[in-house]
């Protein structure tokens, strides 16, 4: 999740804090109810900001598709989130070259056409959506939101602005703040865990996660690292983690699932396949070379 993105909340949240707890402790963490309402209205300032794919647009079907499948995996033991998950969610696609994909709270997660059109695979869609389902299902926005408060309240009463029972609705966080309000390392860490559950639970190739990662880890070192990269820290560790995690199954993967449709990354590689001399250009230029040759999908090579 971008900053920008969450530059979109203000508003909303300027509601919010209204509403928040006048009388006890230290329990900020909006509602249901608030976080959908909230992630609605972000959603609306999103598609007011943007301009969103169609549902017609074969990425928004795919996207659509995948996100049934990752929603219909049964709940996995005694999960809280994953059993009373019932977030009104929706997907959709923001036609930009960005690469990023983002979480609202309470349901909507939108994904760049830039991130989808440097995929290759099925499953290397699924493995970030299923991360993204799960910053919502598990409250992470909420959840970040309530740390912050419980932070000012702290801070507050240790310089002796506010009695604990009075004057809590006055606590606000201010713009400042919320600029700089995002999901912890260890949200990350959960989305990355949880997602990873749901992947091989409906039945994709989870090692598609770990090749989005390794994209964001070269794009990295061709110096424009992507904004989902700059708040979802890609580092060796997390790669490491999930593919030591990919290994404890002991299972065999199915095999991935060429993406249904030509992405740029695609076209670049079947272009390079044809004219060795381009030299394996990486889809970072958007396969926009001059050799004009159409890529036929049947020139998709068997995928790493
Ligand atoms: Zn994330």
């Amino acid at each position: 999740m971008t900053q920008g993105a969450f530059r979109l909340f203000l508003p909303a949240l300027t509601v919010l804090l209204i509403a928040a707890p006048t009388q006890g402790v230290a329990q900020f963490k909006p509602s249901r109810d608030e976080q959908v309402k909230v992630g609605r209205s972000a959603a609306q300032d999103v598609v007011k900001k943007y301009k969103v794919l169609p549902e017609s647009d074969p990425r928004v079907k795919l996207l659509r598709q995948l996100s049934k499948k990752l929603l219909a995996v049964p709940p996995e033991g005694k999960d809280s989130f994953w059993r009373s998950d019932k977030f009104p969610y929706e997907f959709n696609v923001i036609d930009s070259k960005e690469v990023n994909a983002f979480a609202v709270p309470g349901g909507p997660i939108f994904f760049f056409s830039g991130l989808i059109d440097r995929m290759k695979t099925v499953d290397e869609l699924a493995g970030v959506l299923a991360h993204e389902i799960n910053h919502v299902r598990r409250e992470h926005w909420a959840r970040a939101y309530n740390d912050e408060m419980k932070k000012q309240l702290g801070l507050a009463l240790l310089l002796g602005l506010t009695n604990a029972n009075n004057e809590m609705a006055t606590l606000a966080l201010t713009a400042s703040d919320l600029y700089g309000l995002k999901f912890s390392r260890g949200h990350e860490t959960e989305s990355d865990d949880w997602g990873l559950k749901i992947v091989v639970g409906a039945g994709f190739n989870p090692e598609g996660m770990v090749d989005v990662f390794e994209m964001f880890r070269k794009l990295k070192g061709s110096g424009a690292p992507p904004e989902w990269q700059s708040t979802h820290p890609d580092d060796r560790n997390r790669i490491k983690r999930l593919q030591d995690k990919i290994a404890k199954y002991k299972k065999t993967w199915p095999a991935k699932q060429p993406l249904p449709f030509d992405t740029a990354a695609m076209k670049a590689e079947a272009a390079a396949s044809k004219n060795p001399a381009t030299g394996g250009a990486t889809g970072a230029t958007g396969g926009s070379s001059g050799s004009g040759s159409t890529s036929k999908p049947g020139t998709r090579k068997a995928l790493r």
